[in-house]
C-alpha cells in the first residue's frame, strides 16, 4: 500500500487485471516522513504509461518547480560560489516539468484512484508460497501467508513492501527463506527534514543561502562533506520542504550518544534542534529553517539502500519485487519512487504482452526490462 503498490495496482487494473492490495497497517493513508516527492520526467512517462488518469491527480497536489539554484559556501558561511538552472530549459529538454508533492499527498492521491474494496489493510504479508495443481488445470498459483494466519491465493504476487521488505529475501533466494540475510547498507549520511507551512518564514531574507524563493529549489553545500541545506516548495497548498545533511563524523554529541544509545531515528526528539542550530550555527539559512519548525515535525534518519539484485533475484515463478522492496536506494537524486512508477508501468505491460503464457513469462520479463536500470540508478545514487 505505498506508492509503489498502489501505482502498480493502478497500472494492472487500467488493463483489466484484478489487482488486489494487501497493507499491513490498519489504514491506508497516514502521516509521512515529512519528505516532498521530486516527480521529473521519467516519473511523469511512467505514471501517464500506467493509468493516464494519474499525472493530473498528482500534478494537481504539487508544485512546479521553476528554478534550481546550488550555493557553495565555505565552513565558515561564506559563499564561494552560486549557479542556477532554469526549469524552463528542462522542461524543454526532457518534455516534462518538475513539481515536487509531500509524499503523503501523493500517496493519497494514488489511492483515491482504487475502488475501496480491492485494498485490505491489516493484512501483514509474512511468507508465500508457489504452488501447483490448486486449480483444475494444473496452472502456477501463489499462496500468500498473512500474520494472522489468513491465507490469500493469486495468479501474481508483486512484493512491495518498502525498504524494510518481509519477503525480498524469499524471493531473492528462489523462494527459499532460509537463506535470505540483511543486504542493507547504511551510510555515514544523516539526514532531518521536515514540511512547514511556508507563511512561517515570513520576514525572512530569501538572499540567504538555504531559503528558496517561491517555485525555487535551493541547495546549499557547507564546506565540509555531506554538510548541506536543502529546501523548496512541496505540495500546491504552500509547504516548504527542507532537509539539513551531516556526515556521522561532524554529528553534534548529542546526536552521537542518540546513535550509540539506539535512540535516533523518526520524530521529534528532544534537544535537537538546539544541536541542529549548533552545528549549523554559521548559516542563517539553516538557523531560520529550524526556528521555523517544531521539534515534533523534524524527522530523522540515517541513510541506507540495499545491494543491488541481479535479474534472477528480482522473480520468483510469479512473484516479483516492485518498488523500493526491490531497489531501496539513497534519495540524494530524488529518484525512489520514480523508478517504483516505472517498474509499475512495465510490469502492466509485461504481464498484458505475456497473454496466456502467463504471470511466470510475465514476470521474467520484467525482470529483465528492470534489473539492470534500476540497479544503476541506485548505484549513482549512492555514489552521488
Ligand atoms: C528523505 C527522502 C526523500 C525522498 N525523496 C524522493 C523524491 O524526491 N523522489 C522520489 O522519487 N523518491 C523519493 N524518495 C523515495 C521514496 O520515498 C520511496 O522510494 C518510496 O516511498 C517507495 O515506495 P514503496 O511503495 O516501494 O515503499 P513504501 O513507501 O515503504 O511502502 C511500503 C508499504 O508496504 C507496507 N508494508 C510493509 N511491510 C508489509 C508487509 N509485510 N505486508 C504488507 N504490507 C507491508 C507499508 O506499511 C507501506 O505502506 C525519498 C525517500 C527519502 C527517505
Amino acid at each position: 500500500g505505498g506508492p509503489a503498490g498502489l501505482a502498480a495496482a493502478c497500472a494492472l487494473r487500467a488493463r483489466g487485471f484484478d489487482a488486489h492490495v494487501f497493507e499491513a497497517s490498519e489504514a491506508l493513508l497516514r502521516r509521512g516522513t515529512g519528505t516532498g516527492i521530486m516527480v521529473s520526467a521519467n516519473g511523469w512517462r511512467a505514471l501517464e504509461a500506467c493509468d493516464e488518469a494519474l499525472p493530473p491527480a498528482i500534478r494537481e497536489a504539487g508544485a512546479k518547480i521553476s528554478r534550481q539554484n546550488i550555493t557553495v559556501c565555505d565552513e565558515d558561511g561564506g559563499v564561494r560560489r552560486a549557479i542556477g538552472s532554469d526549469a524552463a530549459q528542462m522542461e524543454k529538454d526532457y518534455g516534462h516539468a518538475q513539481y515536487n508533492v509531500p509524499w503523503h499527498d501523493a500517496h493519497a492521491a494514488l489511492a483515491k484512484m482504487l475502488p475501496d474494496e480491492v485494498v485490505h489493510c491489516g493484512a501483514k504479508a509474512t511468507g508465500y508460497a508457489v504452488e501447483t495443481g490448486f486449480d483444475l488445470v494444473g496452472e502456477e498459483s501463489v499462496r500468500l501467508m498473512l500474520e494472522d494466519d489468513r491465507e490469500v491465493r493469486c495468479t501474481m504476487l508483486v512484493v512491495a513492501d518498502g525498504a524494510g521488505s518481509a519477503l525480498r529475501a524469499q524471493v531473492a533466494n528462489s523462494g527459499k527463506v532460509e537463506k535470505g540475510g540483511d543486504d542493507a547498507r547504511p551510510t555515514s549520511q544523516l539526514l532531518w527534514n521536515a514540511l512547514i507551512p511556508t507563511e512561517r518564514l515570513q520576514g525572512v531574507s530569501t538572499e540567504l543561502p538555504g531559503i528558496h524563493r517561491p517555485g525555487e529549489v535551493e541547495f546549499v553545500t557547507c564546506g565540509k562533506d555531506g554538510k548541506a541545506i536543502l529546501s523548496f516548495d512541496s505540495g500546491a497548498g504552500g509547504i516548504t520542504s527542507w532537509y539539513l545533511t551531516l556526515d556521522e563524523s561532524d554529528a553534534p554529541e548529542a546526536v552521537r550518544a542518540a546513535l550509540s544509545s539506539g535512540e535516533f531515528g523518526g520524530f521529534g526528539h528532544a534537544g535537537r534542534v538546539d544541536a541542529l542550530k549548533e552545528e549549523f550555527s554559521a548559516f542563517q539559512g539553516a538557523l531560520a529553517l529550524l526556528g521555523a519548525t517544531e521539534e515534533t515535525e523534524i524527522f530523522e534518519r540515517r541513510l541506507a539502500d540495499r545491494q543491488p539484485l541481479s535479474e534472477d533475484q528480482w522473480y520468483d515463478g510469479p512473484v516479483v519485487l516492485l518498488g523500493d522492496a526491490a531497489h531501496p536506494m539513497v534519495p540524494s537524486q530524488g529518484q525512489g519512487t520514480m523508478v517504483a512508477f516505472e517498474d509499475a508501468a512495465d510490469l502492466a505491460e509485461c504481464l498484458k504482452a505475456a497473454g496466456v503464457a502467463g504471470p511466470a513469462v510475465a514476470a521474467a520479463r520484467y525482470a529483465r526490462v528492470r534489473a539492470s536500470r534500476a540497479a544503476r540508478i541506485q548505484r549513482w545514487s549512492r555514489d552521488a
